[in-house]
């Protein structure tokens, strides 16, 4: 069984539809696909109905979060969550919150940069993000195309990285609640990506540990932009906090440069997601 529980279809800011993605997928040789659009369950509904026959599709989402720590600046952490209930009030409402935020954001990142004069409009990003949520690939797009950057990483290695002078930071949920809401819609929270130090600044084992006793039920271990020592120290922690163990791709279509499958998750921890999550099923045959 090859499993790959992280992956972003154009419905947020990966270059694939969600029915290209799991045929991607499937080509793949892949048996379980998670779809984790960023902040919106849009995709589900349409990758129910386009999934190949012979492919699992977990149905998930990546939730943008903030971890505080005491006397500094909050740090970026990303949620994945699984088979939770979509319709959940308190959780719905909150990523409906999330969703505006990227908008007010994105819009402010694009007023700067035009300022400034480089090619970017905003109507034209909101109209080529086709309903979607918008987030800065979608920028480091429009760069890219009006000539200002070379590629998707060379827009965010100028341009987009938070030490920018346009950057502009998201109001993001605050990852306790996050993990809360998960729980109470009857999903699964895995902390994503948590010690990718390329990322930018990450969070230490107390906030690990604060994030379990908020209901924290797994780690995502093997990610490409986990070093081997990153991956051996969370493999470790999982271990002695007795949390589920996952492993992706964190496919993006052409926006990044990881093929889907990249990195994959074990059968058993696949299981005890499936066990633990009560809001919703694998679209399955
Ligand atoms: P946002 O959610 O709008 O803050 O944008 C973050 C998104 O940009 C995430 O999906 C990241 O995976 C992606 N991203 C961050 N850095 C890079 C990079 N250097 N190249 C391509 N994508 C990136
Ligand atoms: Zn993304
Ligand atoms: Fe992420
Ligand atoms: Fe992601």
């Amino acid at each position: 069984m090859r499993i790959d529980l992280h992956t972003h279809s154009s419905v947020s800011d990966g270059t694939e539809s969600p029915a290209e993605l799991l045929a991607t997928a499937a080509a793949a040789g892949l048996d379980v696909v998670a779809l984790t659009d960023h902040d919106t369950t849009a995709g589900w509904s349409v990758a129910e109905a386009a999934r190949p026959a012979g492919l699992t599709v977990v149905p998930g989402m990546e939730l943008s979060c903030r971890w505080f720590p005491p006397d500094e600046r909050p740090i970026s952490v990303h949620l994945l969550a699984y088979l939770f209930d979509p319709l959940h009030p308190g959780f719905a409402a909150e990523r409906a919150r999330l969703r505006d935020e990227r908008l007010a954001r994105g819009e402010r990142i694009v007023a700067a940069l035009a300022e400034a004069g480089y090619p970017v409009d905003w109507t034209q990003i909101i109209e080529r993000s086709e309903g979607g949520v918008v987030g800065r690939p979608h920028i480091a797009r429009a760069l890219v195309d009006g000539g200002a950057a070379d590629s998707v990483d060379h827009a965010f290695a100028t341009l987009l990285n938070h030490r920018s002078p346009y950057y502009v930071a998201k109001v993001d949920t605050d990852v306790r609640e996050g993990i809360a809401l998960v729980r109470e819609a009857g999903g699964v929270p895995v902390f994503a990506h948590g010690l990718a130090t390329k990322r930018g600044r990450i969070v230490g084992d107390a906030a690990i540990r604060a994030m379990v006793d908020a209901g924290l039920l797994g780690l995502e271990v093997d990610h490409p932009d986990h070093s081997a020592d990153e991956r051996e120290h969370l493999r470790a922690m999982a271990a002695d906090l007795g949390l589920i163990v996952t492993g992706s791709s964190d496919f993006h279509g052409t926006n990044k440069a990881t093929p889907i499958g990249a990195c994959t998750t074990d059968p058993d921890q696949y299981e005890a997601i499936l066990a633990a999550g009560t809001g919703s099923a694998p679209y399955r045959d």
